[in-house]
């Protein structure tokens, strides 16, 4: 796991396919996308290994220096479009329904605009959809880890989820089962 990762060189890393291990720092670096995600690569036979997520961005009281009145109104209508997102966004435990089933192969679906996720037709879980949501993916299935901890067996994405779960961030095509296998013990499809 990977999120905000200041000492992220010093992470430990293994590869899935061979036997190497080693440390981030020597893996094979993809390119950064978007300023914020770096994907690591296996040095001995190129299979994806780990995603780093880094913060983004500096403060916003910085940007905000020497902005012209209609630049610092866009800045301001920006951040309250952020945070009127993040207020949707989950982020305890404690906003999840309690659910009676043992095993719960759960579902990530998009309907429109909004990201649910379900178990069987029961909506656990909705939120505005993000592009590039694979990151939001990982803090969700955290957080439903957290919940119903070992009870969860899978958090499946639906195929018309697809487009906005992986983006045009080509890497979180392996990331996505990465956190599934990780988390829910589901294994990667060949
Ligand atoms: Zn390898």
């Amino acid at each position: 796991m990977t999120i905000f990762f200041e000492q992220w060189q010093e992470m430990e890393c293994s590869c899935g396919k061979c036997s190497w291990k080693g440390t981030a720092g020597t893996t094979t670096r993809g390119r950064m996308h978007r300023g914020i995600y770096l994907d690591l690569y296996c040095p001995e036979c190129t299979e994806f290994i780990d995603l780093i997520i880094f913060p983004a961005g500096e403060s916003c009281a910085h940007r905000k220096e020497g902005l012209t009145e209609e630049e610092l109104q866009a800045v301001q209508e920006a951040e309250k479009a952020e945070r009127e997102y993040a207020a949707q966004c989950l982020t305890s435990p404690d906003q999840l329904p309690e659910l009676a089933e043992t095993d719960l192969f759960l579902h990530w679906d998009q309907v429109q605009g909004e990201t649910q996720v379900r178990s069987g037709d029961t909506v656990i879980w909705s939120e505005p959809v993000a592009y590039e949501a694979f990151e939001r993916f990982e803090r969700i299935a955290l957080i439903l880890k957290e919940k119903y901890g070992a009870k969860v067996k899978d958090l499946a994405p639906t195929d018309r989820s697809l487009l906005f779960l992986y983006g045009d961030y080509y890497p979180s095509m392996f990331y996505v089962p990465k956190v599934r296998k990780e988390l829910f013990g589901c294994p990667i499809a060949a």
